[in-house]
């Protein structure tokens, strides 16, 4: 959902006059503009982890260049030029087939760990909310505890800070892992992507995500 600030821009760019991606047309709010879902020619996301989304000057390229068709647009933000006044694209389809691959593994980045382990404390075994979670490194760094997947867990602070620098061992059965760390594959994610859309999905994106 856009904030009222957001909203504003769209006013003002649908007020405005300039150039199609040329964002001086909208002063410095142009950075305010909604992004893009990108979907391949099959109509699935070009990329579930993370999502594709491109900005909307890509966008509006991608359109005018013909290498992309509009499947939706934002009813209220409107690029406006000489020729044309165009909807802002709020998905768009490749007209050529992008080939994706789903086996070679997963980029290791918090929202992955995160994903992997469903949002979920590996200790406590309770879902949170993005902003309560952290990771824990069950051999911890001090103690030669590498930062990989195989030694990252999603993690509550309550648990993090309880477990603190002790390894499992130490804790004498206190606290055990619901699941083994591990390496997922893309495809994993990928389903896990969508049991787990971002927060801010705009309307228009979730039939596609
Ligand atoms: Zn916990």
């Amino acid at each position: 959902m856009m904030g009222a600030a957001a909203v504003a821009a769209g006013q003002q760019a649908h007020g405005g006059s300039g150039s199609v991606a040329d964002d001086s047309a909208f002063g410095d709010q142009s950075h305010l503009f909604p992004a893009c879902l990108v979907l391949n020619a099959d109509f699935s996301p070009l990329s579930y982890v993370p999502l594709s989304l491109w900005s909307w000057k890509d966008t509006v390229r991608a359109v005018f260049r013909g290498s992309a068709q509009v499947v939706t647009e934002y009813d209220e933000w409107i690029v406006r030029s000489p020729n044309l006044d165009l909807n802002l694209p709020s998905v768009i389809a490749l007209k050529e087939y992008v080939p994706t691959c789903t086996k070679h593994p997963a980029a290791f980045t918090r929202r992955n760990v995160y994903l992997r382990d469903g949002f979920t404390c590996q200790y406590c075994n309770e879902p949170f909310p993005t902003k309560v979670l952290t990771y824990d490194h069950v051999v911890p760094v001090s103690k030669g505890g590498r930062n990989t997947w195989d030694n990252v867990v999603t993690c509550c602070t309550y648990c993090n800070s309880k477990k603190g620098n002790r390894l499992l061992r130490d804790l004498r059965g206190e606290m055990k892992l619901k699941t083994a760390p591990y390496m997922p594959s893309r495809f994993e994610l990928h389903q896990k992507a969508r049991a787990f859309p971002p927060k801010d999905m705009h309307a228009d994106w979730k039939g596609y995500v």
